[in-house]
């Protein structure tokens, strides 16, 4: 049997492939970003008493009312903006079927979709699933600044979209306010939509997570994509969700409820809880992710790699250079084989790959002894390099 041409324009994703990199050489696996620390308890009990008492069927394709409520009620709460649970809220099998639900249900063949670079790999195969092109705009090392007059020339009559990832996935950026200005007054002017992708929404240690929906005129052409994922600690559990106007919403929903019928029902259940955690919870998120942040940072610069501390999400694109001449794949797998410590190559956040090849990507969403045995690795790179 062949693969049809789709399935053929894309590879693998290289941050799971890291993962079985790391498990073949013993690496500690600082690639794939998940936490290697417990959940929430009270979420757990939840999920527990979930099952129990019988929530083990189809929940409403688009999302439990209990959930679709928990996550009206935040966007109320925080942003001072109010979406109406019944006709503008999909619940996904996380951010990832969000996206590409998203691109499916508002995207046409031909479509220009613009892409800062580096980016979240899975917005190149969620481009070509809808037969739509993207443009990418680079974002330029080391502030990687979002350029508003690069931006302004990768828009066309074709463009029709926009990916806008804040914190940042893989540099760890979050945008100003004035950047997110730029987008907004130019999506404005061209009628371009913005599908944002905030899974790392309450992890920043400098500036504020501003949902560009919450801009003059932009609610209309915003699809806000979310999960809970790195919130509550819960990559497993494929929790996502797209808020979106009714009409964007309605076409969301169909691609959803054929892709994958709905996200598990006693997880959407105990799902509901987290949001209802006082904002002790998500200050500690960020205080804690600032202490691992901290850790890592140092080992890293002592070993030799340089990087712009991340202003929110968990991860450092590092660049190597000082320390080898290696393309970014070969110091990877040289990495997880002679110090035992698995990262993501560079090259997989650009579709030019030789863009990548002096950086790779650490995670530092893991505990503070898996930090700590990463930090004592590092100190052997100088000698073994
Ligand atoms: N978003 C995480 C990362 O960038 C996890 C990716 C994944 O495997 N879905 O590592």
């Amino acid at each position: 049997m062949h693969p049809a041409h789709r399935a053929a324009t894309f590879t693998e994703s290289v941050i799971r492939e890291m993962t079985r990199v790391a498990r073949t050489h013993g690496a500690i696996n600082l690639a794939q970003g998940f936490p290697d620390f417990p959940m929430p308890e009270p979420m757990k009990d939840a999920a527990c008493a979930a099952i129990r008492g019988d929530v083990n069927q189809y929940a409403i394709t688009w999302g439990s009312p209990a959930l679709r409520l928990a996550i009206a009620e935040k966007y109320r709460r925080m942003h001072d903006l109010e979406i109406d649970p019944e006709r503008e809220i999909t619940v996904t099998c996380g951010a990832t079927e969000a996206m590409a639900a998203t691109f499916l249900a508002l995207l046409n063949p031909g479509d220009e979709v613009v892409i800062p670079e580096p980016f979240y790999e899975n917005y190149g195969p969620d481009g070509i699933l809808a037969g739509a092109r993207p443009v990418f705009v680079p974002l330029e090392p080391p502030a990687w600044r979002l350029d508003p007059e690069r931006l302004r020339r990768a828009f066309t009559p074709r463009t029709r979209a926009l990916v806008l990832n804040s914190p940042h996935n893989p540099t760890g950026r979050v945008f100003t306010r004035e950047e997110i200005s730029g987008v907004a007054s130019l999506c404005r002017e061209h009628g371009v939509s913005v599908f944002t992708d905030d899974p790392y929404e309450y992890i920043t240690y400098a500036g504020q997570h501003h949902p560009i929906a919450t801009w003059p005129g932009m609610r209309e052409h915003t699809v806000t994509i979310s999960s809970l994922s790195k919130t509550f600690s819960i990559t497993g559990w494929r929790i996502g969700y797209a808020v979106a106007p009714p009409e964007a919403t309605n076409a969301i929903r169909k691609v959803h409820d054929f892709l994958t019928v709905g996200a598990p029902a006693p997880l959407q259940a105990a799902a509901a809880i987290g949001f209802a955690f006082d904002a002790e919870y998500f200050n500690l998120l960020s205080l804690d992710y600032r202490r691992r942040r901290d850790l890592l940072a140092r080992a890293l610069s002592d070993a030799g790699f340089r990087f712009t501390s991340p202003e929110g999400a968990y991860y450092f694109l590092a660049d190597f250079s000082e320390l080898s001449e290696l393309p970014d794949t070969e110091f990877a797998l040289w990495l997880a084989r002679e110090i035992g410590i698995a990262t993501v190559p560079g090259s997989s956040f650009y579709h030019d790959r030789t863009l990548g090849r002096r950086y790779v990507r650490f995670a530092f969403c893991k505990k503070t002894e898996t930090l700590e045995a990463a930090a004592e690795r590092l100190t052997k790179v100088r000698a073994l390099v």
